[in-house]
């Protein structure tokens, strides 16, 4: 089964606008003068999302947000739908991120409702699950995402709509990652959860992203790994030359 790989940038609350049209330019430029046999998509926070569009107008760069609200419209103060996210030309959308759950207590119920309103509004979703360093220490690494994948993803997803990114809470932002093995254990296993879910042949195509300290110097061992379909980066993405060093592991 082929799938393509993703790599995806999480800048979340980084950038003002002279450094996001910047950074945006840089890695649309970069991605037009290589040779990658990828999907790219960056995602910027919600106030430059209209700029950083104007930038990759004619790249194959594609634009995400890092999360969405579950309601159509209405009275939800400082919140964004998915149809307006749509509106400024994102294709996807974020949820379920660590920060999120933590920071905001977002529980797998609220996630599958956000999924569900941004697949209806046209929108892909990256759901992201995984363990803190507590739960993986007790060995409960493969039931925490286990859980997670019941509850956060909806009856609906589908290997087209759907991303999956499992990011060990103690691996973000760190500079610590899990082994190549311990990876592809987690992956193979969050990918027996999806089959369970949604049946072997959508399992098998969808995509499940690493996430948690991808630099330029540990992409090649991490996206070679078989159930390993690309990246979910953060600190890295705010770098374009790093970005694109990820990136091109992701094309051999
Ligand atoms: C993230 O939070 O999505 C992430 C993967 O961050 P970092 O790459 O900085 O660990």
């Amino acid at each position: 089964m082929v799938r393509r790989k993703l790599i995806a940038g999480n800048w979340k609350m980084n950038c003002l606008s002279a450094d996001g049209v910047a950074l945006a330019k840089s890695v649309a430029a970069q991605v037009k003068a290589g040779k990658f046999d990828c999907e790219f998509l960056i995602c910027p926070p919600f106030t430059l999302l209209g700029l950083v569009k104007k930038c990759l107008r004619g790249s194959k760069v594609g634009l995400g947000a890092q999360d969405v609200h579950f309601a159509e419209k209405g009275a939800h103060t400082g919140d964004i739908s998915p149809l307006m996210i749509k509106d400024l030309g994102c294709s996807y959308t974020i949820i379920g991120h660590s920060e999120r759950r933590v920071d905001h207590a977002e529980s797998n119920q609220l996630i599958n409702q956000k999924a569900v309103a941004a697949h209806a509004a046209g929108l892909n979703t990256v759901i992201c699950i995984g363990e803190t360093e507590k739960e993986r220490d007790a060995g409960k690494t493969i039931k925490v995402c286990q859980t997670e994948i019941n509850g956060s993803v909806p009856a609906d997803s589908t290997a087209k709509n759907t991303v999956i990114a499992y990011e060990p809470i103690w691996a973000i932002g760190t500079g610590k990652t899990p082994t190549a093995a311990d990876v592809q254990e987690v992956h193979a296993a969050i990918r027996q959860a999806l089959a369970k879910k949604l049946g072997k042949a959508t399992a098998s195509k969808m995509r499940i992203l690493y996430g948690g300290s991808v630099k330029p110097g540990n992409a090649a061992e991490l996206l070679s790994l078989p159930d390993v379909d690309g990246a979910l980066i953060g600190g890295a993405s705010l770098k374009a030359d790093d970005f694109i060093a990820i990136a091109k592991n992701a094309s051999k």
